[in-house]
C-alpha cells in the first residue's frame, strides 16, 4: 500500500520547476565597499540595482543621526503606535514630512509594503471600486485585493479606458491609484490628467511616490511638487504616499493629505494599528535626511546629468538593435532584452565584468519583457556610466563591429 502523497513533500519539485523555466531568485550576500559599490563573495563591484537614488544611504550625517537617535531614543518602539510606540521622533518626522511635502497631515509607517496594503482597504470595501493602473506596484494591487472593492485595471497609462471605466462604474466610492513612477520602467505616470479624471468621476487619488519622492520637483518634494501640484495647488483628492528607503537612505514610507483623510487612515489601517511602530532611531534619523534631501541639490543635479550621458551613449549603441531603451528621464532606465534566459545571460556578462545590473522578469514584469533595471544614483560617476555602456556594448549580440573583428570570417 502506498502512502497517499502529501502536498508537503512537493516543495522540491516545485522549486525546480521554477528553476527550470529561470524564474529562481537567489539572493546575494552584500557588504558596502564605498560609493556606489558593494563587495559581493569576496569581490567588489560596481552595482547599479540600488534605489538609493541620491547616494544617502551611507552618508555620514546619516549614521552620526541614527547612532545619536539610539542613544537618545532607545533602538525598538516597544509598541504599536496607538499604544505607546508613538515617539516623539515619530511625531516630529510626522510633521516634517508634511511640511516637506506641503500637504496638511503625514502618517509615518515602518514600510511601503505595508502602508499600500493598509490604506487601500481602509478607503474602500465591498461594493466600491478601485482603478488601477496595469503597471502598478504589487502592494497597491495586494492592497485592492485585500479591500474587496471591485478592482478595474486599466492598461497602463491608458486615461481614455480610465475615464471609460470611471463612467461606468456605479460605485459611489472610487478610488484611483497608481505609481507616480513606474518601478520597472521608469515614466512618469500623467497626475494632472489623473487628478482631472478623478475631479470629474468624484474619486479619489492614491499616488505611490516611491520613486519620485526625494527625486523629482523642487527640492526634491516629488511627483505632485513636479508637477506644480503641492503646496497651494493642492488638491484634497489626492493622497499621497512615499518610501523612505529609496532616495531618503533610510527605511519607512508615509501617506499624507487631507487632515480627516490622515485621521481616518490612522482609525482604520489594520496594517498601522495591529504593528509595532517604526524604531525612533529611525525617525530620527529620516529628520536630518529630509534636511540633506532639501540642502545637498547637488545630488539631484548630478543625478540628472548622469541619466543623461547614459541615455545618449546608450542610445548610441543600440541603434539597429533588438535592444529597446525604455522611454524615461527618472534614474530608472529599462533597457528591455525580451525573452528571460537572454536577459539572464546580459546580466552574467555584466556580473563578469565587475558590474552588477539585475535582470527583472516575469512575474515582476509582462511575459517577453525581460530587462535589465538599471539605476542610476548620485554615487556613481561619469566613468561608471561609461564602464556599463562599454560592457553592455560587449554583450550585445548581433552588432556589427565597428572595428574589424578579431577573428575575420572566412570569405567564401
Ligand atoms: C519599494 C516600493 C514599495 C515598497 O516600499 P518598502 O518601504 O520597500 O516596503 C512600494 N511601492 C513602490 C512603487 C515601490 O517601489
Amino acid at each position: 500500500m502506498t502512502t497517499p502523497s502529501s502536498w508537503i513533500d512537493e516543495f522540491p519539485a516545485r522549486i525546480a520547476e521554477l528553476d527550470h523555466a529561470h524564474l529562481r531568485r537567489r539572493r546575494r550576500v552584500v557588504l558596502p565597499d564605498g560609493g556606489a559599490r558593494l563587495r559581493v563573495d569576496g569581490q567588489s563591484v560596481l552595482a547599479f540595482c540600488s534605489n538609493d537614488y541620491l547616494g544617502l544611504a551611507g552618508h555620514p550625517e546619516l549614521i552620526a543621526a541614527a547612532c545619536a537617535g539610539a542613544r537618545e531614543f532607545g533602538v525598538g518602539s516597544g509598541a504599536s503606535p496607538l499604544v505607546s510606540g508613538h515617539s516623539a521622533a515619530n511625531e516630529a518626522l510626522e510633521q516634517e514630512l508634511a511640511a516637506f511635502v506641503q500637504m496638511p497631515r503625514a502618517l509615518y509607517f515602518y514600510a511601503g509594503y505595508a502602508t499600500n496594503i493598509g490604506i487601500v482597504p481602509a478607503l474602500v470595501g465591498e461594493g466600491d471600486a478601485v482603478f488601477s493602473d496595469a503597471l502598478n506596484h504589487a502592494c497597491l494591487i495586494d492592497g485592492a485585493r485585500l479591500s474587496r472593492a471591485h478592482i478595474h485595471r486599466y492598461a497602463h497609462g491608458d486615461l481614455a479606458a480610465l475615464a471609460a471605466a470611471l463612467a461606468q462604474s456605479p460605485a459611489r466610492r472610487k478610488l484611483v491609484m497608481s505609481d507616480a513612477v513606474f518601478s520597472m520602467d521608469g515614466d512618469i505616470a500623467d497626475i494632472p490628467a489623473l487628478l482631472a479624471l478623478c475631479e470629474r468621476f468624484d474619486a479619489l487619488l492614491l499616488l505611490d511616490d516611491a520613486h519620485g519622492f526625494g527625486v523629482l520637483g523642487p527640492q526634491g518634494r516629488g511627483s505632485l511638487a513636479h508637477f506644480g501640484l503641492s503646496g497651494a495647488s493642492a488638491s484634497r483628492r489626492v493622497l499621497y504616499m512615499a518610501t523612505l528607503g529609496k532616495a531618503a537612505g533610510v527605511a519607512g514610507a508615509f501617506v499624507a493629505g487631507e487632515d480627516a483623510l490622515v485621521e481616518w487612515l490612522l482609525q482604520k489601517t489594520r496594517s498601522y494599528i495591529f504593528a509595532t511602530a517604526a524604531p525612533p532611531l529611525l525617525a530620527h534619523t529620516l529628520r536630518t535626511s529630509l534636511r540633506l534631501i532639501e540642502s545637498e541639490a547637488w545630488r539631484r543635479d548630478h543625478l540628472t546629468r548622469l541619466i543623461a550621458r547614459l541615455r545618449e551613449s546608450l542610445g548610441l549603441i543600440l541603434r539597429g538593435t533588438a535592444w529597446q531603451l525604455g522611454d524615461s528621464r527618472t534614474a530608472i532606465q529599462a533597457l528591455l532584452i525580451g525573452p528571460n534566459d537572454q536577459a539572464m545571460a546580459v546580466m552574467e556578462g555584466l556580473r563578469e565584468r565587475g558590474l552588477w545590473v539585475p535582470a527583472i522578469r516575469p512575474p515582476t514584469v509582462p511575459q517577453g519583457t525581460a530587462r535589465l533595471r538599471i539605476a542610476l544614483s548620485a554615487a556613481h560617476s561619469d566613468a561608471d556610466i561609461d564602464r556599463l555602456v562599454q560592457a553592455l556594448a560587449e554583450l550585445l549580440p548581433n552588432t556589427r563591429p565597428t572595428s574589424a573583428p578579431r577573428h575575420p570570417e572566412p570569405v567564401i
